[in-house]
């Protein structure tokens, strides 16, 4: 594998900061960001001393901006920074200096005088036994293609003088990928790598806000590592990442992404860790609350067609089963599930997914530096291998093949149902997640890097200026569904409505009922009530499908939300609030609809403020 790498520009903090987290997540080297360096107050050899005490190598200092074919007197000038910044970079232990291609609308183009301007600085650069890389920049002035580049450095045949390759740049461009397999190894002084979500927008605006790490966005980094692959390089493989949810997050956290960004990234150009896992199902979802709060979670549990089906042999843990679903309620009064609860109020404590193989995916998982999470278990329980998820809930793994198999038999005791009525939900459909807006990269990233998970390619960014984002992640054949929802961290009313009335972690869970308006029926019939929904929503619904008023009105008389898409069906209905903490929703997809109602999001959170408190109508949230 390359020596790994992260510019500090990718993350958030004062150099120190940055130069901790980087080594606590076990990179070797750093990109030093000239204006981290500039900012911070010390020396550059206290700086170099620090980063060398950390473990970690400098393997570049940059960027030095506007260099190549500016005309006299600009020229001579340009030289002579250069010239202080080798001094510099000498002081620091730097050996590599980063230039990006010309935006100055002063500069000359003519790819024989740019090459002379670099054989000249490589003369110079030898003098202070620095080297330097040439980078195409996608919006440069004269040099936007690294193929540009490249003929540059060729051309400028001194060997202090080498290519810098950024898959950014190359990307974002379009430009071809093969031609980079031509290019000698060791003329690439350095690769540096950062992701984008596909947007529609213009390149420097796109570079500066929204990279992100490989995996994070759309762009074909993967392909674009393997072209360097067979160049022979063998340098530092390094994030260079300008994004704005990354400059507010944890310098810690980023770091860590990036290793795992990495990581993942090296498995999928050459396959060697166990394969992302495939979720098979929902085993069971936990609750952690008091005893009153349990109390009244088991009359909505009831109510929503569950029966008490097993407790648990030594522990104050019950389970509720209809269909494929299992809830558990959990009273203890100590161990996981109690500092949950009172860090994070009545709520999911744990999230139990069915994968194929257990064993490999806590494998896997290890390798990707997500930390497994342990605690004592009684005698004879079984332990079931677990992980950390969203708001410090819990991830446990069954499989259906050996002890994991049989996990009900062995720490509960069964209870026969009371009523054989017939199920009224048979399914998990989506699980949705809140969570502060600077992690929803990080999640995605831990979702889809662990789990055979794929984003729904039309959900990208919402609003790229917005303050509610809502990314849904899928498993190819339907069998479950995240949706993680983020709000920015500031005093907006939306952000607000996230943080007070749900927090971090599960907001919602939607089971699929075969039939909607039988689930409604019998659930209204066991004394539910579901949110009101206004009667404007029913009469544009009229006027948007043209539905036959009497459907029209099966669906008000229930509740019920509808949305199409061709000749696919989504029927949606929410219960109330639960102790101001998460809500449950019933779906029913008909003819393969893959989405979740999006265009009823807004009336859905205007019915829940109304509910809540006076709060003035936020944003739409989409899940
Ligand atoms: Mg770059
Ligand atoms: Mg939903």
């Amino acid at each position: 594998m390359n020596a790994t790498s992260i510019a500090t520009v990718s993350l958030s903090g004062d150099l120190a900061e940055k130069l901790q987290a980087i080594a606590a997540a076990g990179y070797d080297a750093v990109e030093v960001f000239e204006n981290d360096f500039l900012t911070f107050d010390g020396s550059p050899r206290d700086v170099g001393k620090m980063i060398t005490d950390l473990g970690l190598t400098i393997c570049a200092f940059q960027p030095f901006r506007d260099f190549e074919g500016m005309p006299e007197p600009l020229r001579a000038r340009t030289f002579a920074r250069a010239e202080r910044k080798f001094a510099i970079m000498n002081e620091l232990g730097a050996e590599l200096m980063l230039i990006c291609s010309n935006v100055s609308p002063q500069s000359l183009g003519g790819i024989d005088r740019a090459a002379a301007d670099f054989r000249e600085l490589g003369a110079l650069a030898a003098k202070y036994d620095v080297r330097v890389g040439f980078e195409a920049l996608a919006w440069g002035r004269h040099v936007n293609d690294y193929r540009d580049a490249w003929e540059i450095v060729r051309r400028a045949g001194h060997e202090r003088i080498g290519l810098i390759l950024d898959s950014f740049h190359t990307l974002a461009r379009h430009s071809p990928l093969e031609p980079i397999a031509s290019i000698p190894g060791d003329r690439i002084f350095l690769v540096q790598l950062a992701d984008a979500p596909k947007l529609d927008m213009d390149v420097l605006s796109w570079s500066r806000h929204f990279r992100c790490f490989p995996g994070q966005g759309d762009l074909a980094v993967a392909d674009f590592v393997k072209a360097v692959e067979q160049t022979g390089y063998s340098g530092p493989l390094s994030h260079e990442i300008f994004n704005d949810q990354f400059r507010a997050g944890s310098a810690r956290r980023l770091a860590t992404d990036g290793m795992r960004s990495l990581i993942q990234l090296a498995d999928q150009t050459k396959p060697h860790l166990p394969p992302r896992a495939d979720i098979l199902g929902v085993e069971f979802i936990e609750f952690a609350l008091d005893e009153d709060t349990a109390h009244d979670l088991a009359t909505l549990f009831s109510a929503l067609g569950f029966r008490r089906t097993g407790t648990h042999r030594s522990k104050s843990v019950t389970r509720w089963s209809q269909g494929g679903i299992n809830l558990v309620l959990n009273t203890e009064k100590d161990g996981f599930a109690q500092s949950h609860a009172i860090m994070h109020g009545p709520g999911v404590c744990a999230i139990t997914l069915r994968v194929a193989d257990v064993a490999q995916t806590m494998a896997r998982a290890r390798a990707l530096k997500i930390a497994p999470f342990e605690q004592p278990v009684g005698p004879g329980e079984m332990e079931i291998p677990a992980i950390r998820g969203v708001g410090g809930s819990l991830i446990y793994f069954t499989e259906p093949k050996g002890s994991l198999a049989h996990i009900w038999e062995a720490d509960f005791n069964p209870e026969a149902p009371t009523s054989s009525a017939p199920a009224l939900l048979d399914s998990v459909d989506h699980i949705s997640q809140s969570m502060d807006y600077e992690e929803m990269l990080s999640w995605l990233l831990f979702y889809t890097s662990l789990f055979a998970l794929e984003r729904v390619p039309q959900l990208a960014i919402a609003d790229p200026a917005g303050l509610v984002e809502s990314r849904p992640i899928v498993s190819p054949d339907g069998a479950l569904r995240f949706v993680l929802n983020g709000s920015q961290a500031t005093r907006t009313l939306s952000s607000r409505f996230v943080s007070e009335h749900f927090g971090s972690g599960v907001q919602h869970i939607a089971f699929a009922a075969p039939d909607i308006f039988a689930a409604v029926k019998a659930m209204r019939a066991a004394g539910l009530s579901f949110l009101d929904i206004p009667e404007n929503y029913y009469e544009d619904l009229e006027a948007r499908h043209g539905l036959d008023p009497d459907y029209i009105d099966a669906l008000r008389e229930h509740h019920i939300l509808y949305d199409r898409d061709g000749d696919a069906e989504f029927l949606q209905v929410y219960t109330h609030v639960f102790a101001q903490r998460f809500f449950f929703e019933i779906v029913e997809r008909r003819g393969g609809y893959v989405g979740f109602g999006a265009v009823n999001a807004s009336v859905r959170l205007a019915a829940q403020a109304r509910e809540a408190r006076p709060v003035t109508m936020p944003r739409p949230l989409r899940d």
